[in-house]
Parts: structure tokens; C-alpha cells; sequence
């Protein structure tokens, strides 16, 4: 018997050409993805508005798929939760989820694994197993819907801008009204930045937030942590951020994750604030969370806080993010579903 299509990840000129082939009118592309995206729904005899005969002709060659919910943990720090899913070949991922002010957000996964391999990152360590599709990325959202979310982050696990065609198909499926209705400046892609595809993001129609983790205020510090940077050194990234800017008219945020006696001196700051000159931008202090194995430790208290206040009066806006569901490993650079040994 042939594979029924999953519709979960079409969107409306994929349902349309669905629909043709059905020898069905094309405007029934809306209704559909309505009762996929906004309402949810995986069974076709809930979509009482398509006429009967259409629901069975779907239900004979198609089926709405869910990514499958197997644990879910509640930290005790700030109640944050993460959400362990499995995929339907068995691969696993994960999403988290935050509470702060009246914001809740939902971070999401882009791959499975990451092949960027960045010293500081759990993902990286797990080493790249594949790309999600759109009705994966999707999908996460869509089981924690009754939680919901406010804004999403794409910071899961993964690079999103190496599974860019997935990403977006599945961005502008969360961005429509006719699918989750978040606005473009709810939506945070949070990337190592890749220069060609900052670019081609920035000549999109529509426009979300980007976030740049630079993580580094020189090439040979973030070298060393990030193995991409030898591609693409700091002066092809930040021209591409520029563009982006500029293009989309937006400040866009650079994270920089404080690592313990390596990008936290005074010295980082100044040549940090010096980088960032001329670009409209905010800083958003991680500081490091803890990974099993990694080398790596969290400044103090005390060095968090110079450095913040040695770099505020020299950038426009620095934030010091507060870390989330440390505890039961849902912080930033934490998720990670398995570790190759
Ligand atoms: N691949 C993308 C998105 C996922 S990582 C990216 O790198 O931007 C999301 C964020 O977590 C990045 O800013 C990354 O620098 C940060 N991060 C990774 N490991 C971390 C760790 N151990 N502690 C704190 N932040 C970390
Ligand atoms: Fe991949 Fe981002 Fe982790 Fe680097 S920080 S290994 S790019 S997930």
C-alpha cells in the first residue's frame, strides 16, 4: 500500500495542488489548512465544513502526523518545562518552554543533533543526525498549544539556517492567519549566522527577528569556540547582519554566552562594544550554562556584573538573560537528546 501524505508542514499552494489532483475546487486549501494549523485537528471527519465525499477521499490518501510527546519535566528554579518528543522514524528532540512578565515562550528544535559542533553546546556534542521537516518544527508548537505561547524562539536544537527551505516553509505557516498567527516580531531565528542566508532572509517579503550568537569579540576567541567562524570570519558576518538591518529595518540582538576566564574581562567588553559600533543591536548576556563534560564554567556573580556594567554605557541596550530550567538541563546549550561517545 502507498505511504498516505502527511498534510501536517503543506501549506496553502502545496494543499492547492492536493486538492487539483483530487479534482476538488483549490479555494478548500484555506479551509484545511484552518483545521490542520489553527485548530489543530488530525482526524478529517472533525472538518464538518468540507463536504463528506472530500473527507474520505483525504482520509484515503492522507493523514495529519504528530510528533509524540514521551516526557515532559517541570523545573523547579522557574517552572519552566521541557518536552521531550519523538519523531516518527524514533529520532528524539526537544522544546522548552518559559515563563517571564506576560510573555510566554516556546523554543523550539530545527534538527536533529547540530553539525556545527561549537565547543561550549550539548547539541553540538550530539553531532548532526537530520534535518526536521516543516510539520516537525511545526508540530512542536502545535502539541503546546494549550500552554499558550506567546513568542517563539528558534533555539532549540539545531542551526536553522542550514535546514533554511524546512525553517521557512515552516516560519510562514506559524507567521500566517490562516495558520498559527504569530507575528513576525513574536518570531526570534536565533542562528551562528551563515552570510548568504542572512542575506536571503533579509530579501524575503516578510520579516522576523534575528539573533546572532556571536559569543566572542575577536576572531581568534570565537574561532576557537565556533568552528564556523573559520568559514566565515567576523567581517563577512557582521556585513550580512548589516544588510539585514538595514533591509528589514530592525535591531537585531547579538547573544554572547559569558564563558569563565575567556570572554569576560573588560577587555572583551571594550572590544566587544567596538565590534558592535554602528549596528543597530542589542546585547543579550547568557551567562555559560553548565554541560556535562565540557570544560567550561560560569563567571561570578560579581564578573557578570561588570562585565554588564562595563559594556552598558559603551552599547546601546545590554540585557542579562536570566537562565531558565537549568536544572533539569532546559537551559540555553543544554538540549540534547543523546551524546555520541
Ligand atoms: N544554532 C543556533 C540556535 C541554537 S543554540 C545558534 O547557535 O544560535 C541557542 C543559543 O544557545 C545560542 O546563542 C548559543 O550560543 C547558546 N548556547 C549554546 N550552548 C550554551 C551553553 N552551554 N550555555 C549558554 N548558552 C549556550
Ligand atoms: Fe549548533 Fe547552535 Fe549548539 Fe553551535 S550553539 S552547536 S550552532 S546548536
Amino acid at each position: 500500500m502507498k505511504e498516505k501524505i502527511n498534510l501536517k508542514g503543506l501549506w496553502i499552494d502545496d494543499l492547492e495542488k492536493l486538492l487539483e489532483e483530487l479534482g476538488e475546487r483549490t479555494y478548500k486549501a484555506n479551509q484545511l489548512a484552518s483545521w490542520i494549523y489553527d485548530k489543530g485537528s488530525t482526524n478529517f471527519s472533525q472538518m464538518t465544513d468540507l463536504s463528506k465525499s472530500l473527507r474520505e477521499k483525504l482520509s484515503s490518501i492522507a493523514c495529519i502526523d504528530t510528533i509524540r510527546l514521551i516526557k515532559a519535566q517541570t523545573s523547579e528554579l522557574d517552572f519552566s518545562k521541557k518536552f521531550l518528543f519523538e519523531l516518527r522514524d524514533g529520532e528524539r528532540i526537544e522544546a522548552v518552554l518559559m515563563w517571564e512578565d506576560d510573555r510566554t515562550t516556546i523554543c523550539v528544535s530545527t534538527q536533529v543533533g547540530c553539525p556545527l559542533g561549537c565547543a561550549f553546546c550539548a547539541t553540538g556534542k550530539m553531532g548532526f543526525k537530520r534535518n526536521l521537516t516543516p510539520g516537525e518544527i511545526v508540530d512542536q508548537i502545535l502539541a503546546l498549544k494549550d500552554h499558550r505561547p506567546t513568542h517563539v524562539v528558534l533555539m532549540g536544537m539545531g542551526e536553522p539556517l542550514l535546514n533554511y527551505e524546512n525553517t521557512i516553509k515552516a516560519l510562514k505557516i506559524v507567521n500566517s492567519e490562516l495558520g498559527l498567527s504569530f507575528a513576525g516580531k513574536r518570531i526570534t531565528l536565533s542562528t551562528v549566522g551563515i552570510p548568504n542566508m542572512i542575506k536571503k532572509l533579509a530579501d524575503l517579503t516578510w520579516r522576523i527577528r534575528l539573533a546572532i550568537s556571536l559569543n566572542a569579540p575577536n576572531d581568534q576567541k570565537r574561532s576557537q569556540l565556533m568552528p564556523i567562524n573559520k568559514k566565515y570570519p567576523l567581517n563577512t558576518l557582521l556585513e550580512a547582519v548589516k544588510y539585514y538591518a538595514k533591509k528589514k529595518k530592525l535591531r537585531l540582538t547579538f547573544e554572547y554566552v559569558l564563558i569563565k576566564d575567556f570572554n569576560d574581562s573588560e577587555e572583551d567588553a571594550l572590544e566587544l562594544s567596538k565590534l558592535v559600533r554602528g549596528i543597530p543591536c542589542k546585547i543579550n548576556l547568557i551567562p555559560y550554562n553548565s554541560v556535562p563534560d565540557l570544560p567550561f564554567e560560569k563567571p561570578s556573580e560579581e564578573k557578570i556584573t561588570a562585565f554588564r556594567d562595563y559594556l552598558y554605557p559603551r552599547c546601546p541596550t545590554v540585557t542579562l538573560r536570566k537562565s531558565k530550567g537549568e536544572d533539569i538541563q532546559a537551559a540555553c546549550g543544554q538540549l540534547c537528546t543523546s551524546i555520541k561517545s
